[in-house]
């Protein structure tokens, strides 16, 4: 799709952040790029529109930005995946790993119901756990996990791999 290489040069990658030796893939300039910006949400709502899917869950932060785009064109709900202590209501948690330490992702019961289809998205897959820990919460409420998205990938860290065991992964642009 020729909208890809638009989308892939409106990423700037800024070298050292947020520690040495860290490339980081930064979609804010993508935000700056209006034609760009909205080809981004448009390849995902061609991919999921007429698909069942009744929510779309955006983990914290920078799902919170290509998430509710998405979901208003297809129809669905938006459900926000949040760090620790943010939610006013009552959460089920789950626990999962990072490169050092363990960090906890959030989610409202009532948010979802049993039998539900969700598309889970987010910016950036790198390893993989933080798609797998959304997947895992998800799951334990009964809801079906239709596809994970996200607009970048880092393919040196293989975290399509991890995922990709439970459900798809849809990758715009490789890094
Ligand atoms: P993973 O759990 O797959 O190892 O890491 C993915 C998470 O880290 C995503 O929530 C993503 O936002 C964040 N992340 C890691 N590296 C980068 C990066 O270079 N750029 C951006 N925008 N996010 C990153």
């Amino acid at each position: 799709d020729p909208r890809i290489q638009k989308i892939a040069s409106a990423i700037r990658v800024i070298p050292d952040f947020p520690k040495p030796g860290i490339l980081f893939q930064d979609i804010t300039t993508l935000l700056l790029d209006t034609k760009a910006f909205r080809d981004t949400i448009d390849l995902f709502v061609e991919r999921y529109k007429d698909k069942g899917i009744s929510v779309v869950a955006g983990i914290e932060a920078r799902g919170f930005i290509f998430g509710p785009p998405i979901a208003l064109a297809i129809g669905a709900k938006f459900v926000p995946m949040r760090k620790p202590n943010k939610l006013p209501g009552e959460v089920i948690s789950e626990e999962y790993s990072l490169e050092y330490g363990t960090d906890i992702m959030e989610m409202h019961v009532g948010a979802v119901e049993a039998g539900e289809r969700a598309l889970v998205i987010d910016d950036l897959i790198a390893t993989g756990g933080t798609l797998c820990a959304a997947i895992r919460l998800l799951e334990r409420v009964g809801v079906h996990v239709f596809e994970c998205a996200c607009v970048i990938e880092l393919p040196e860290l293989k975290g399509s791999g991890p995922v990709g065991r439970q459900t798809t992964v849809c990758v715009l642009v490789n890094a």
